[in-house]
């Protein structure tokens, strides 16, 4: 195995723990270049001081991640399979009249709970105890953040809160029962627009007042620091996996690596452990919704400015006030205004491509997917997955495209057939 990269000597999947590599970003203030930082009320920098020092101390400490690793195996069911998608592979080929890359699958949408969320909730959950906390919270807006945090907390016998818009848990019902079957409790959020960016303020609230008792558990890389390496270093299993993985059934590494971008915690996982591999080109994949008009879609890195959301600079959909953009996408995951500081500082660094899938692209996809190889995607995933079926085309037949699978679809079946309802039948080819 090469030793090109800090995190490549980590046999991902037998053996010791991963203790994420420490890197220079971002710098002890939480700075990825420009973006990142804590901007905060003083009244939260107690909690996340402390969050911090506890972090730090676990981050050198080999029998956290054993622990961890070992509930990733056991309980999670990792490592998630690396798949070739030979029908979807097939199709892309006949479609351009000539030899094309293959597609590979990494199978996040078989993890427990059905996407790589878990991966996530189970390292803070462990962060939780080490804190001696007992409670644990969590803002959530499609739902599957808030079933991954209470599926940890019922693992670990953790009170579980969690915060959602009440527009949201009129729209995901099947989650907010899932949640209450796994002992939490779901507060609605009645103010703003009453959907993510509402129960985000309310669980920051929350905790501002509870820190002493309760660890706020946060969804992706975003947020005040230290969230966004935390979560980034929880989910770069995705990638050292499709490392070690890759150079098990490629003998080489992939060519192109491509992950759809919401809050960006599958995508940062899915290409952390190649960031110091140049040759591997990283592709973030955003949502396009409907049009490029301010309101139609959930793109801040192609679209975005530079703003503050949720505590910390990023790329944001804003007006010239600077108040947040309306956002639409036909997949609630990625519906969310901001997106991680550290992909806006990949995205200025030049190191990852950040690119659209509109919603009838990522439908298009979705129904290829499945009938091609027999796996429901996310309509989050089929963002990615529309993606690399557009750049396996042009590329060559000895090379090798993966899509990170982040979830499964079952969750999204009601609202694909009501759209595939209204559009013409997006794969005629079939
Ligand atoms: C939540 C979610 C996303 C979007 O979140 P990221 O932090 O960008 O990964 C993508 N896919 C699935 C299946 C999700 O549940």
């Amino acid at each position: 195995m090469t030793r090109s990269s800090p995190t490549s000597n980590f046999p991902a999947d037998r053996g010791r723990a991963p203790i994420p590599k420490v890197s220079d970003v971002p710098t002890p203030h939480g700075r990825f270049g420009a973006f990142g930082g804590r901007y905060v009320p003083e009244t939260l920098c107690e909690a996340l001081n402390q969050l911090g020092e506890v972090y730090q101390r676990v981050s050198r400490d080999a029998q956290f991640w054993d622990e961890l690793h070992d509930l990733l195996r056991t309980f999670v069911g990792r490592p998630t399979p690396l798949y070739e998608a030979r029908r979807l592979s097939e199709f892309v080929r006949a479609r351009a009249g000539r030899e094309t890359a293959r597609i590979w699958l990494k199978r996040e949408d078989l993890a427990h709970t059905g996407a790589h969320k878990i991966n996530n909730t189970m390292g803070q959950a462990l962060l939780t105890l080490r804190m001696g906390k007992k409670r644990v919270i969590a803002e959530t807006g499609a739902g599957q953040h808030g079933v991954a945090t209470a599926t940890a907390a019922a693992h670990f016998g953790l009170a579980c809160e969690v915060y959602m818009g009440a527009e949201d848990v009129r729209r995901q019902r099947l989650n907010v029962v899932r949640m209450k079957m796994l002992g939490a409790r779901v507060i609605e959020v009645e103010s703003g627009s009453r959907t993510l960016k509402d129960a985000t303020n309310q669980a920051m609230r929350d905790w501002m007042g509870s820190s002493e008792t309760t660890h706020y558990i946060l969804g992706s890389v975003v947020g005040p620091h230290p969230f966004p390496m935390i979560v980034r270093d929880f989910q770069s299993i995705i990638g050292r996996e499709l490392k070690a993985q890759s150079l098990r059934l490629l003998s080489k590494l992939p060519d192109t690596v491509i992950a759809c971008v919401g809050g960006g915690s599958n995508a940062a996982g899915a290409f952390y452990a190649f960031i110091d591999d140049p040759q591997v080109r990283l592709i973030g994949v955003e949502a396009g919704g409907r049009s490029k008009s301010p309101g139609d879609h959930a793109a801040p890195l192609s679209y975005g400015t530079p703003g503050i959301l949720h505590g910390s600079l990023s790329y944001v959909l804003q007006d010239e006030q600077g108040q947040t953009a309306d956002v639409h996408s036909c997949s609630a995951g990625l519906d969310y205004p901001g997106v991680g500081p550290e992909h806006s500082y990949w995205k200025d660094a030049g190191r990852v491509t950040y690119t659209t899938a509109t919603d009838a692209e990522a439908l298009e996809a979705f129904t290829l997917l499945a009938r091609t190889e027999g796996i429901v995607p996310a309509l989050e995933s089929a963002h990615a997955v529309s993606h690399a079926i557009r750049v396996a085309a042009d590329m060559k037949p000895d090379q090798n495209v993966v899509v990170n699978l982040s979830g499964r679809g079952d969750k999204d079946v009601d609202e694909a057939a009501r759209l595939l309802a209204d559009a013409p039948t997006p794969v005629a080819s079939l």
